[in-house]
């Protein structure tokens, strides 16, 4: 991507919009929905409903069904699903920068 280039006057080159986060929406919403299959398929496996697990992330009690392990770290759906955005996106190259990531930049702060 080239930073402030611009083809003025011609029709022909119709700007991409590009994402400042180097994903698509479409990318983003396909992430999201691989992450979710996790959630799936724990509850088909059994998984009660409302069991919940502590998130070595958000530190919170999350739902059991869909966590994900990355090394010594247990991540629920939602952080996992961060994580996964958070590394396609390049803003961190491994789970251990995501912790001290998420808390530095907001990621995943609704
Ligand atoms: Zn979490």
């Amino acid at each position: 991507m080239v930073k402030g280039s611009r083809y003025h006057g011609s029709a022909r080159y119709v700007a991409v919009p590009q994402p400042p986060n180097g994903l698509t929406q479409r990318q983003v919403d396909a992430i999201r929905t691989a992450m979710y299959l996790f959630v799936e398929e724990d509850l088909e496996r059994g998984v009660p409903p409302q069991s919940t697990r502590p998130c070595s992330v958000c530190r919170r009690p999350r739902s059991a069904a869909g966590f994900v392990t990355y090394a010594e770290f247990h991540l629920c759906n939602q952080c996992a699903t961060e994580y996964e955005i958070s590394r396609a996106q390049g803003i961190v190259r491994s789970i251990n920068d995501f912790p001290a990531r998420r808390a530095k930049r907001g990621i995943g702060v609704a």
